[in-house]
């Protein structure tokens, strides 16, 4: 018999939260339930609260999975409010460069590498997946995990539209792209309830998604971080081992201020830049191949150079990477011959002879801002 959502709601009755039931508590989001009975929904919690509502968390996991008909069950912790409306709590300059807690390694993946941008839409989950591939051609075993909470795109780009699998308990496998291990927020929720992530905090649902999938041994772990600076992307960088960061821009002067913004912010939770790569550098013609740089040329790399930190290369803005992004075939697969596909996989080369020269562990560079 199907679990429908009173079912959920009889059942969460029973877990218990500041001396009321859950599904009184009014912190619970949409309930989803696919046709597979796989079950997922959120409590809202602060970055506070995060430790102390993890008991209630499982709780009510237990007491859903226990409903008869249940599939599988994904409850994470999100804050989708401030913690106390009308008193933002303080920015992540304001606090100032705390020390930051020691992220927990994943068992089994040897790196993890942040591709992150100042802004969306610069092709930073692009640039995420053709250099998974990318690695992955290289004869690496290689993960990717679409952190993009606010917008996931890997089950676009890779052409995947099933449900990870629950391996034991609760552990997620993640699904097959080209050979790439992939999981995406977009797996589970579907595009419209993907909004219920949408807020100041999704630092635990990632988290979940980082250390709740079982990525077997990998050489590195692609994470497409969401767009932009702010106090969520921050957490995030500290609560994950990251062993370097990768800021995609384009050449635009607007673009490298937020680009600038992130380099600084990684710097500021120390963790190492591992370069810098410039996304529609110049534009090639589909038709006669001519380059011309519609957004400017070199930008990226000026700014790298600026700051001290390696730039990894130039992609163009060609039809081609567009298209067989949009096809669900990553460009570095469906055209390796291409030099648009070897531009990303130069770029792939130098970001492993990086990490491999120094582990991942160099000094963060220090940063001038003029
Ligand atoms: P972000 O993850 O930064 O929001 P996306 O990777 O989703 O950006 O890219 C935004 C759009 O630009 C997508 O339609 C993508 O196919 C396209 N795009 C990204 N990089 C290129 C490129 N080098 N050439 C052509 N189109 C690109």
């Amino acid at each position: 018999m199907a679990v429908t959502r009173d079912n959920v709601l009889a059942a969460l009755q029973n877990v218990r939260l500041g001396g009321q039931p859950l599904s009184a508590s009014g912190r619970l989001s949409e309930i989803s339930i696919d046709p597979t009975g796989r079950i997922s929904f959120a409590i809202a919690a602060s970055p506070a609260e995060a430790g102390t509502l993890e008991p209630v968390r499982a709780a009510a996991e237990a007491a859903v999975r226990a409903l008869p008909g249940a599939g599988a069950v994904f409850v994470m912790l999100t804050a989708d409010r401030p913690a106390a409306p009308g008193r933002p709590g303080p920015s992540p300059a304001a606090r100032g460069p705390a020390a930051p807690p020691r992220a927990q390694a994943v068992p089994g993946v040897k790196r993890i590498v942040a591709v992150a941008s100042g802004k969306g839409g610069v092709g930073k989950s692009t640039l995420s997946c053709n250099l998974a591939l990318a690695l992955k051609l290289q004869g690496l075993s290689v993960g990717l995990l679409d952190a993009d909470i606010y917008g996931p795109s890997a089950p676009k780009l890779f052409g995947l539209s099933g449900k990870p699998r629950l391996v034991g308990e609760r552990m997620l496998e993640p699904l097959d792209g080209y050979g790439v291990k992939v999981m995406s927020i977009g797996f589970l929720v579907d595009e419209s309830s993907a909004m219920i992530w949408r807020g100041p905090m999704v630092t635990s649902a990632i988290q979940q998604l980082l250390r709740e999938v079982a990525w077997g041994e990998l050489d590195v772990l692609i994470v497409d971080m969401p767009p932009g600076t702010g106090d969520a992307q921050l957490t995030m960088a500290q609560s994950t081992p990251l062993s370097g960061a990768v800021i995609v821009s384009t050449p635009q002067d607007l673009a490298l201020i937020d680009a600038r913004r992130g380099v600084a912010m990684f710097q500021k939770v120390e963790i190492p830049i591992l370069g810098v790569v410039e996304n529609m550098s110049t534009f090639v013609c589909p038709h006669c191949g001519t380059a011309s740089p519609i957004f400017g040329h070199g930008g990226a790399r000026h700014e790298a150079e600026k700051l001290g930190v390696p730039f990894l290369g130039e992609i163009p803005l060609h039809m081609e990477i567009r298209e067989n992004s949009d096809a669900g075939r990553p460009v570095v697969v469906a055209d390796p011959g291409t030099a648009h596909a070897r531009a990303f996989m130069d770029v792939a080369q130098r970001l492993w002879a990086g990490l491999e020269s120094d582990g991942g562990r160099r000094a963060p560079p220090r940063i001038v801002i003029e």
